[in-house]
């Protein structure tokens, strides 16, 4: 029987499971797809305390390497669903049902869709959403990249140094990304920002060939020559398999308070999946210790309930 089962294997998922297993619990950590989560991706943390510069991936190694030295399981497996019995959870999967006596859901973010017509069929053919993942496919080519936060800027910056131009389309003349970022991309002389701008259309045969903006202000429409187009406009929540399980707010972010203790006594949640205003690498780190130390508590609460 598995003490703490965390479900997610990101920033906030890890940092639980080293504070689960230095206390001497059995810990799991069931992962669907990318150890480290979406830092992995990230070409350079700056705002980690104690932590200068770092590449996103070499922050996710070492936090891998740090849980593998404590003892802590890690097995690469999609849960669909939690049940609770009488006195324990078991997460399911396709493959097999494991049993916990108390979870943690760490499941994160991915990347939220434009939901343009044949943004699905030109994914992977000039459709991306990581630009750390796909960018080297287009070296000295021409790309898009539509959004406004820090992702996109710091996207857009990437494939500055790979493209041959850069457009930067955000809808909206003021950015939600840092100051610091934009700056220097308006110093770059291959970068083009255009607000105000949505994508309307996608055209191209087999692959991405070029696409159309408007302008929402006079309506004006340009066609832009292009073969990559980066869609980084925010996340939704991974808390498909949850629904009905546990509350969440109409986004499917999960509500808890700080404590991050859901509406299941026993599951807590930590993370970019849980409702919160501030969604950074350092509180992912905060929400993982706080759903372990709270995790802690209600497994000794539940072996010693008198006392
Ligand atoms: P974000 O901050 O939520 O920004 C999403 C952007 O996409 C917004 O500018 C939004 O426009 C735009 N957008 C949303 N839906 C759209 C649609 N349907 N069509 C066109 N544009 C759309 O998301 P993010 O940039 O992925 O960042 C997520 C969090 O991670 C943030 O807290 C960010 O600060 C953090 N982050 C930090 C770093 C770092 O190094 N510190 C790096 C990356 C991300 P509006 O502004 O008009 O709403």
């Amino acid at each position: 029987m598995i003490d703490i089962l965390v479900i997610g294997g990101g920033c906030a998922g890890l940092t639980a499971s080293i504070y689960g297993a230095r206390a001497g619990k059995k810990v799991l950590v069931l992962e669907q797809e990318n150890l480290g989560g979406q830092i992995s991706y990230s070409p350079r943390v700056e705002n980690y305390p104690g932590i200068s510069s770092i590449s996103g991936a070499e922050f996710a190694d070492n936090l891998y390497e740090q849980c593998l030295a404590l003892g802590v399981e890690i097995d690469l497996i999609q849960v669909t669903g939690i049940e609770r019995n009488a006195d324990y959870f078991i997460a399911k999967s396709q493959s097999k049902e494991i049993a916990a006596k108390s979870i943690i859901v760490a499941t994160g973010v991915c990347q939220r869709k434009l939901s343009l017509d044949r943004e699905d069929e030109l994914s992977g053919k000039g459709v991306s959403y990581c630009t750390l993942c796909d960018g080297a496919f287009y070296k000295d080519e021409q790309v898009v990249v539509v959004g406004g936060g820090n992702t996109a800027l710091q996207g857009a910056e990437f494939l500055s140094s790979l493209c041959d131009k850069v457009y930067l389309v955000h809808r909206r003349e003021a950015f939600r990304g840092e100051e610091k970022s934009l700056l220097r991309l308006r110093e770059k002389e291959n970068v083009e920002i255009v607000t105000s701008s949505f994508i309307r259309d996608l055209h191209g045969q087999e692959d991405l060939e070029k696409i159309t903006i408007e302008n929402l202000v006079n309506q004006e429409k340009m066609d832009l020559s292009v073969t990559g187009l980066f869609v980084l406009i925010g996340q939704v929540p991974n808390n498909k398999p949850f629904e009905g399980f546990i509350k969440m707010d109409e986004e499917g972010f999960i509500e808890a308070g700080e404590d991050c203790k859901t509406s299941q006594e026993g599951v807590f949640v930590a993370g970019d999946c849980r409702k919160k205003k501030i969604r950074q690498l350092t509180t992912a780190a905060s929400d993982g210790t706080v759903a372990a130390l709270e995790a802690l508590k209600y497994l000794d609460e539940a072996a010693y309930p008198n006392t």
